[in-house]
């Protein structure tokens, strides 16, 4: 076998085109193209096989929230694959990682939550919600409030339930959707807004579309609303301040459950440990990834309320639902490390305090740059909308897809910065200094540039 360090990138790439199918791509092209060999990480940059040094942008995927390379997450993994590297908790067996972590995330979560359903990502843990949520109603004896109401454009992962949950169409195209599962128009005020007197109005505007679909399908029918905080993979859609308590009223009113999807937006990301803290709704049921390990090792999960804890727990009988990895012990020890991190490096606060304003800040000078057309930010998480025309905010043809092309600029120059269409995205690290804060909107404003003249010399402007 050849080791990590000794193959040239060529053999790296002809190896993969020849056995390794990735996830959301198209393989043949990919293959023909070549992927790009990622080694090695550091606090927040990465290298790849060609010694390139490269600002992660993206936090991997919105996941390492605390940095490449914290000390105390790999030495709790080491820890605990030496004393005990797995137990399943279905034998009426537990372990200590995972107790230790239910009891941790308990105190971090709002008071609501004091209990935990583990899973392995956060697929899983939107197809635990679908479950849970039905479940609840079933032993309620209201087993026809079944139909759960999502938006279009959220991302809630790549399982058929999770898919389907989801409200993008590509992912519905393959494969089909599971019954029950409808969706509302997404809090896009770039998109959908136009009309609006405000950005405030429009938020209750976009809010009362869920009131108007729970009376269209019949309140007692309807089991739950589950979104995002903020919109990550449709492309940082940051919603007014007016939309989710409005949804939480509507909610409250028709007796439906709220489910936030925190799977991007936990963990520090927005400036409080949880998105909904941030936009200020009470969820009955929360999921949860990505940031409870900041991605050093795969765990999942559901954070159940009161009110449902209170149904399930007291009067459910068995759940027949669970995963081999539900409280894996080793992703537990990690992730009760990265919290203890969190906590004790006050990077929630900080986020809150410091690099969220100063991030936002720094986006809105971008607004100047002839190719923008909006910028949004929350927290650490940020959306620069490309757009033809500055006045008339006329957007790109899509089939052009200006996005990609911005994207190529950014990979070429050392930045992660992802394309949603043309919207491009960042989330980077949570422990980033101000300097460095600095150093990616230098990169984000050379690769806009860069784009500018690009599209020039292509005509396309
Ligand atoms: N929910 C949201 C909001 C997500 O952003 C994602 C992944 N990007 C998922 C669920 C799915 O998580 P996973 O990829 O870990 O299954």
């Amino acid at each position: 076998m050849t080791t990590t360090t000794q193959r040239s990138t060529r053999e790296w790439q002809a190896a993969d085109a020849a056995h390794y199918l990735h996830p959301f791509t198209d393989f043949k092209s990919l293959a023909a193209k070549g992927t790009r060999v990622i080694t090695r990480g550091d606090n927040i940059y990465l290298w790849d096989s060609e010694g390139q040094k490269i600002l992660d942008g993206m936090s991997g995927l919105w996941c390492v929230n605390v940095g490449y390379g914290q000390q105390d997450l790999i030495d709790a993994a080491t820890t605990q694959l030496k004393t005990l590297p797995f137990y399943n908790s279905f034998f009426q067996t537990t372990t200590p990682p995972a107790i230790e972590l239910s009891e941790l995330l308990a105190e971090v979560t709002p008071p609501q939550f004091q209990h935990v359903f583990f899973a392995g990502s956060g697929s899983e843990g939107n197809d635990t919600i679908v479950r849970m949520v039905r479940r609840y109603w079933d032993v309620l004896g209201q087993p026809q409030r079944k139909v759960i109401i999502s938006r279009n454009n959220a991302y809630h992962g790549s399982t058929l339930a999770g898919g389907s949950l989801g409200g993008m169409s590509g992912i519905h195209a393959q494969g089909g959707v599971i019954p029950d599962i409808v969706h509302i128009e997404q809090p896009f005020f770039f998109e959908h807004g136009r009309q609006s007197r405000s950005f405030e109005d429009f938020g209750l505007e976009a809010a009362s579309w869920l009131d108007r679909k729970i009376t269209e399908i019949g309140a007692d029918k309807v089991a739950a609303f589950i979104g995002e905080p903020v919109q990550g993979a449709g492309g940082v859609i940051v919603p007014p301040a007016s939309y989710w308590p409005e949804i939480q009223r509507i909610c409250d009113k028709h007796g439906v459950l709220l489910v936030s999807d925190e799977v991007i937006c936990g963990f520090g990301r927005t400036g409080q440990w949880f998105g909904c803290e941030t936009f200020g709704f009470r969820p009955d049921l929360m999921t949860f990834a990505k940031g409870v390990t900041s991605g050093y090792i795969p765990l999942g999960g559901v954070m159940v309320g009161e009110r449902v804890a209170r149904v399930l727990v007291d009067q459910g009988g068995e759940f027949n639902h669970g995963y081999t990895y539900s409280g894996h012990p080793v992703a537990c020890a990690v992730a009760l490390a990265n919290i203890r991190f969190i906590q004790r490096e006050g990077v929630v606060e900080r986020v809150r305090n410091e690099l969220g304003p100063y991030l936002a800040k720094r986006f809105a000078e971008l607004n100047e740059h002839p190719l923008v057309g909006e910028t949004q930010t929350c927290g650490m998480m940020g959306a620069v909308q490309l757009v033809k025309d500055k006045a008339s905010r006329t957007v790109f043809d899509s089939s052009l897809e200006v996005g990609m092309v911005c994207r190529g600029h950014c990979f070429g120059n050392g930045l992660i910065m992802r394309a949603v269409g043309d919207r491009m995205i960042v989330a980077p690290p949570l422990v980033m200094t101000l300097a460095q804060v600095d150093e990616m909107i230098g990169l984000i404003h050379q690769c806009l540039d860069l784009t500018l003249a690009d599209l020039k010399h292509r005509g396309w402007l």
